[in-house]
């Protein structure tokens, strides 16, 4: 099956061609600050027809539209119900269907980025063995979905899975979805300048001279042996460790994936994971495989046709 993939990220979004779980072709296109979901449309079309026109394809010659959205969404009617604040804050009026139909005539289905991910895993990448798995999606923010029995949950109003959201700290920072203490305000690139800034003993700290306070930035000066360094980095694999035993004892995964921009320093990352559910998980039957994202950044585009075979 051939399919038109969209992978709408904050600060980019790629249209891509796929046949299966192969990428045939793949255009990126900036997008600016706080941008409008409205006006992103037109340049998503045109890049999706320089994407076709390179593979010498027609649109009739894909099944459909997949995209894949940082928020809360209907994947079926295509309706988007919420995103981060000060992102695509037009999307609840978009009719993605309207447009997919107008543009290339064409059925369209959204999913939420880190869903997407993990059918994308599923598909053709670490989770090609399992029906029951959790993936999680570190980077800006953090991402989390649930495969159960081999389907995608999803929940009465779309929200379930959302392990970026899960407290792990009830007298935590406050998040961004209104929450407090959770696993993304405790642990992520956009929440961690703050919690370096606030961390006692950081004017001291090599992080102090970082020009951008990232992971990246992070696990560098934890490896060369600044404290500050070492105690923020240990705190988040902590945060993300107890993110990932609570989507353990909530969905019964026989398999945690780990991915997203900051895996870059997985190294550091997942042998602490790993360890950690495996001690603190209630797990009889025996032990939770936690691994990590094998498509990288391609994962949400190869959910496209996974996506679109679904029945509803
Ligand atoms: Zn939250």
């Amino acid at each position: 099956m051939k399919a038109i993939s969209i992978d709408v990220g904050g600060s980019h979004a790629v249209c891509a061609a796929v046949d299966g779980p192969r990428i045939m072709a793949a255009e990126r296109i900036h997008v600016p600050d706080a941008a409008s979901f409205e006006r992103l449309l037109p340049q998503l079309s045109s890049a999706i027809v320089s994407v076709l026109n390179h593979c010498g394809l027609k649109p009739g010659d894909c099944a459909g539209v997949a995209l894949s959205f940082p928020g809360i969404v209907d994947p079926f009617t295509a309706r988007i119900f919420s995103t981060p604040k000060g992102k695509y804050d037009d999307s609840a009026q978009v009719d993605l269907r309207k447009w997919a139909l107008e543009c290339f005539g064409l059925p369209v289905r959204i999913e939420n980025d880190a869903r997407m991910a993990l059918l994308g895993e599923r598909y053709s990448g670490a989770l090609q063995e399992s029906d029951d798995a959790v993936m999680f999606t570190l980077g800006t923010g953090v991402g989390g979905a649930v495969l159960s029995g081999g389907r995608l949950v999803r929940g009465k109003h779309w929200l379930a899975g959302l392990g970026g959201h899960l407290p792990v700290a009830f007298d935590g920072r406050a998040c961004i979805c209104g929450g407090r203490g959770c696993v993304e305000a405790e642990a992520s690139t956009w929440a961690l300048p703050e919690i370096c800034r606030g961390w006692p003993g950081f004017a001291e700290s090599a992080l102090a001279s970082e020009p951008v306070l990232d992971f990246a930035a992070l696990f560098r000066s934890s490896g060369r042996g600044d404290p500050v360094a070492i105690a923020v980095r240990d705190r988040c694999l902590t945060v993300w460790a107890s993110g990932a035993v609570a989507m353990v004892h909530a969905f019964d995964p026989e398999a945690i994936v780990f991915g997203g921009a900051v895996m870059k320093s997985a190294d550091q990352i997942l042998p602490f994971i790993e360890r950690y559910v495996h001690e603190h998980s209630w797990t009889p039957w025996g032990k939770v495989r936690v691994v990590e994202a094998a498509l990288g950044s391609d994962a949400g585009l190869l959910g496209a046709v996974p996506l679109l075979e679904e029945s509803c």
